[in-house]
């Protein structure tokens, strides 16, 4: 799925970065979990549009059926770190 293709109604599941801790990418950006608002980190191709939550609220609250979506920019940058 291309970043541009997601709209506010996908969601991207986030790695939470508490303060002080380092982010799991150096050039990863920090958003909000929009349930439990704790701080949240993501790849800076990640478009605004997506509801973005940390992993735990996402795996509470998803639905049978519901897809999961990785971006394929995510997807060559996983690819890249393997080679
Ligand atoms: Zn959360």
């Amino acid at each position: 799925m291309k970043s541009a293709d997601l709209t506010k109604d996908d969601f991207v599941i986030c790695l939470p970065c508490p303060l002080g801790t380092e982010p799991a990418m150096p050039d990863n950006v920090f958003g909000v979990c929009a349930l439990c608002e704790c701080r949240i980190q993501y790849r800076p191709h990640v478009p605004d549009a997506p509801t973005k939550l940390c992993k735990d609220c996402a795996l509470d609250n998803m639905t049978v059926g519901q897809k999961v979506a990785l971006t394929e920019e995510t997807v060559a940058e996983i690819r890249r770190m393997q080679n």
